[in-house]
């Protein structure tokens, strides 16, 4: 289990913004980026704020509201088809045991 670098709670597979990252850049998963960057929540928690500037192009995701991250309609398409990816993919190694739910 990964641990989120803002919050220090459990990070899931499927709520992981550094493994959705990897599916942006990668469009599959990439593991070091993990390794390196540890985790964070992707999508705000009871206790975490999140990170708002990716999930701002998700279905449910609150709008950034920090001007450097600014939305932009020209990346939601390719975050929410990595979104997607990351949520197969984190099913899958949920299933195989790689991974806690
Ligand atoms: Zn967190």
């Amino acid at each position: 289990m990964n641990y989120c670098d803002k919050c220090s709670k459990e990070v899931p597979l499927s709520n992981d913004a550094f493994a959705f990252d990897s599916f942006v850049a990668y469009g599959r998963y990439v593991s070091a980026l993990n390794i390196l960057r540890g985790s964070r929540h992707l999508f705000q928690t009871s206790d975490c704020v999140g990170s708002p500037s990716r999930a701002q192009y998700l279905e449910g995701g609150p709008l950034d509201e920090r001007p450097q991250y600014k939305f932009n309609p020209d990346k939601m398409h390719k975050f929410r088809e990595a979104y997607n990816k990351l949520q197969e993919f984190a099913k899958n190694e949920v299933e195989k045991g790689n991974h806690e739910s």
